[in-house]
């Protein structure tokens, strides 16, 4: 993640909630592919204050990420299982 020094900003975070803003965007859990999108790549869900999702979509989203990782469309954990990649997303 970003690390500024004041001025600058490295990093610009949607602040938008992406399913309010476009409701045509419907969170299933039978369609990995938009979830993916809010996981990290250690198949972690990525917090509401990074994603910027409002809590009622958030919660929506990580009920849907669960059960698509029940059913194998997602993954629980990636295969890195050292403790030096422990403190990664
Ligand atoms: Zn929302």
């Amino acid at each position: 993640m970003a690390f500024d020094n004041r001025d600058r900003t490295v990093f610009i975070k949607h602040k938008i909630c992406r399913f309010c803003a476009d409701p045509s965007l419907k969170i299933d859990y039978k369609e990995p592919g938009t979830l993916a999108v809010f996981t990290s790549e250690r198949g972690k869900i990525i917090p509401r204050r990074i994603s910027g999702n409002c809590a009622r979509h958030q919660r929506v989203l990580a009920l849907a990420i669960k059960r698509a990782r029940k059913i194998a469309l997602l993954p629980f954990t990636t295969a890195k299982t050292k403790m030096k990649e422990y403190r990664e997303f």
